[in-house]
């Protein structure tokens, strides 16, 4: 018999589902839209570089940090977890101010 690969994707994507609703797991933001999963034991957030997209994860009590200090001054729940913080990786910076000297001398 062959595997139908589109069937067993939706039967997988179906079965995250159910973990999601009862709380085993959590959907996370890679860039642009790309969603992973998480145990939720486990969940926190990420630096994504753009142009590589090399992912870091973020130390926990750096964002729980940020969550405490933007409640307390905008009484804002932040799920801080829920989308990646986008930028460029150290080499990429790199890269760029590099390309953008060449430009400049042209
Ligand atoms: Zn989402
Ligand atoms: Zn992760
Ligand atoms: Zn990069």
């Amino acid at each position: 018999m062959v595997e139908e690969p589109e069937i067993a994707l939706s039967t997988i994507y179906r079965a995250l589902d159910a973990l999601e609703d009862v709380g085993a797991i959590q959907h996370i933001h890679l860039g642009h839209g790309k969603a992973v999963y998480h145990l939720n034991e486990s969940v926190h957030q990420h630096l994504v570089c753009e142009r590589c997209q090399k992912t870091l994860e973020v130390p926990e009590d750096f964002s729980q940090r940020m969550e405490i200090e933007l409640r307390a001054r905008l009484n804002f729940h932040v799920k801080a977890h829920h989308f990646s913080i986008l930028g460029l990786c150290d080499e990429c910076f790199e890269a760029e101010v590099a390309a953008e000297n060449q430009q400049a001398k042209s």
